[in-house]
């Protein structure tokens, strides 16, 4: 928990968990204030476990959630009613604790000039300044709204795609003036979740600061965007502040939507639930693969898209391996519950992994969609299709691996950047938006239909970071993306088949037959998934060094050429 003191009676702090409340007890704080809306991103305490986790704990709680970036008059007042109501000191917290000190702000605007207010958050490290007209309004001083700060490219999020684009963008064009809007304080290296579970990796591997990646010279903006207003070439961040660009990447990762499965978010991390798609939950899986002396393993697989694809099963895999050799596999009935009619998506390797399938003796049931979990007793639903009707499953389990349904983010689907699926629809070979020409997306949140994968995104990223700096130019793009992603499906400790293709599914090797072949499984790809891919990923991608991604420079197809002509980017250049 990060407390950051405001005032004497007032402090607040990002997301807190329900361990933390007995600590902010512990510090003197009499009551608690909620300002995050439930369900808002992956697993998040809910405020009814605070408030339970508060009262036990004799402190006195209020929710106030409010919607990020649209903090309202009446927010404000409601927020101001719970300070005057609430004994303190008060703690509020929120994602990163800047809608708390934005409401914070305003409802003591009446009384405090603005500069006594943006000087108290800005000592605790909130940067306000962009309420400044909204203070100065609410004690009866009225300035004109103030311009957006203006970058040259503005990115959003500082996941695999927005730091690998940054240092690709860098390393072309060094002192290009770049800011990335993330409100996380660490990066994750995801694909080393699937051996963390698997027991190879210990998860601080995979965890580094987020200042730790930013590449110099990019400028941090430490919290969330909201939404997006393209007509005007800006974005609007979670304390209603708006930044503007002359390019714009998007790339903020997919939304993990644990409450579509009833049931699955309040037993996650208990009674043998467990999910490698988090941080927190990975080493859980090592733990009950360690602990399972025998019974039932379900693991799921929703339906697509989701990212990496493989990694459903690769939990799988990793898990049967380790009863393998523990002598254990005999007494555990291992099911595959996937919601697809196929083990992968790409036939080509379909023949390996079945050879692992019939190895560890494991049911493959396909088109069964979980739906619901009752952790205590144990007991999992599926809804199965077959013939065209479906009925729900009962399943009884005694390890349960969940990989939950994936959608766009909320603030993307909401938004005029979104497909009717809702992910950023982008032309998927030159990665520029349908219709804004001066916006580009990469990565798992957007709308081309490759392998949602950190492999995708190192192709990706040369490709976005070419043809913004075209744009920029007024010239138009001319790099190409040729939809490749990777899936290395550890099929046993010590051997990976290693998937590598493009769109439609053709084979795209990024080494010869002899050395590795993709088809088979193989132990040096298994040193390339254990020993170097890791360090591509920090000290390749994320420093612009491009190995085995240079950029293809293609003369432009006639699909992309009609998405430039299509979008009104010309006028909006010559206006700016
Ligand atoms: P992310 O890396 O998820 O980053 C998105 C960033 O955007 C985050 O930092 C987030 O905080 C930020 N953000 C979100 N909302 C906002 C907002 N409103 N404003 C600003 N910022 C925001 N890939 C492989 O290549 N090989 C593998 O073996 C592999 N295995 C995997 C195993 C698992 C279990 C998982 C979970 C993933 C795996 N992946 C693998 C997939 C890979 O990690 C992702 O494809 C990759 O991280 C996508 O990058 P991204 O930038 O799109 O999203």
């Amino acid at each position: 928990m990060e407390i950051r003191r405001i005032s004497p009676e007032f402090a607040v702090s990002p997301q807190i968990t329900v361990e933390d409340v007995g600590a902010a007890a512990a510090q003197g704080f009499r009551s608690i204030v909620c300002n995050r809306p439930d369900g808002e991103s992956d697993p998040q305490p809910r405020s009814d476990e605070i408030r339970q986790a508060a009262e036990a704990h004799g402190l006195e709680f209020r929710n106030v959630p409010v919607v990020s970036g649209q903090v309202t008059d009446g927010d404000v007042s409601e927020f101001g009613r719970a300070l005057a109501e609430l004994p303190g000191p008060v703690l509020a917290y929120c994602r990163t604790g800047t809608r708390s000190s934005t409401l914070w702000a305003l409802s003591k605007a009446p009384r405090l000039s603005a500069d006594a207010i943006l000087e108290a958050v800005g000592g605790v490290g909130y940067d306000l300044q962009a309420l400044r007209p909204r203070l100065e309004a609410a004690t009866g001083k009225v300035l004109p709204l103030a311009p957006a700060v203006r970058h040259d490219v503005v990115i959003v999020g500082g996941g695999a795609g927005g730091i690998a684009t940054a240092a690709s963008l860098l390393k072309r064009r060094p002192g290009l003036d770049i800011a990335i809007v993330e409100p996380r304080d660490d990066h994750y290296y995801q694909p080393g979740w699937t051996l963390v579970g698997g027991g190879v990796f210990d998860r601080a591997d995979t965890m580094r600061p987020m200042a730790g990646v930013m590449p110099k010279g990019v400028k941090w903006i430490r919290t969330a965007v909201s939404s997006f207003a393209p007509e005007r070439s800006e974005v609007v961040l979670d304390d209603g502040g708006r930044i503007g660009y002359r390019a714009l990447v998007v790339s903020p990762g997919l939304k993990l939507d644990w409450d579509k499965v009833e049931g699955l978010r309040e037993t996650l991390g208990r009674n043998g639930v467990t999910s490698n798609y988090l941080f927190d939950m990975a080493p859980y899986t090592w733990e009950l693969v360690r602990t399972l002396k025998g019974g039932k393993a379900i693991f799921t697989q929703p339906p697509m898209p989701i990212k990496c694809a493989g990694a459903p099963q690769k939990a799988m895999y990793l898990s049967a391996d380790a009863w393998t050799r523990s002598g254990r596999i005999k007494d555990i009935d291992i099911e595959f519950c996937n919601a697809g009619g196929a083990l992968f998506g790409v036939a080509d390797y379909v023949p390996a992994l079945m050879e692992y399938v019939a190895k560890y003796d494991a049911t493959l049931s396909f088109s069964h969609n979980l739906v619901k979990v009752d952790g205590e007793a144990r007991k999992a639903w599926f809804d199965v299709t077959k013939d065209g009707k479906t009925e729900r499953v009962e399943k009884s389990f005694d390890m349960l691996h969940v990989c939950p349904p994936q959608t766009g983010l909320d603030f993307i689907r909401r938004s005029p950047l979104a497909d009717a699926a809702g992910w950023v629809e982008v032309n998927s070979e030159t990665l520029q938006h349908a219709r804004y020409g001066d916006v580009f997306g990469l990565g798992d949140g957007c709308s081309t239909p490759n392998a949602k994968t950190a492999a995708a995104v190192r192709k990706q990223a040369p490709v976005v970071a070419e043809n913004v700096l075209s744009v920029l130019d007024g010239k138009a793009p001319h790099a190409v993306y040729d939809g490749y992603g990777s899936c290395p499906l550890t099929v046993e400790r010590g051997r990976i088949v290693l998937a590598e293709f493009g769109y439609g599914g053709v084979l795209l090797p990024s080494f010869p037959g002899w050395l590795i072949n993709g088809k088979r499984p193989s132990r040096l790809a298994w040193l390339l998934k254990e020993k170097m891919l890791p360090w591509i990923y920090w000290d390749g991608m994320f420093k612009g060094r491009e190995w085995l991604a240079e950029p293809r420079i293609l003369p432009m197809s006639p699909t992309a050429r009609e998405s430039l002509e299509a979008c009104d980017f010309k006028d909006q250049r010559k206006a700016s």
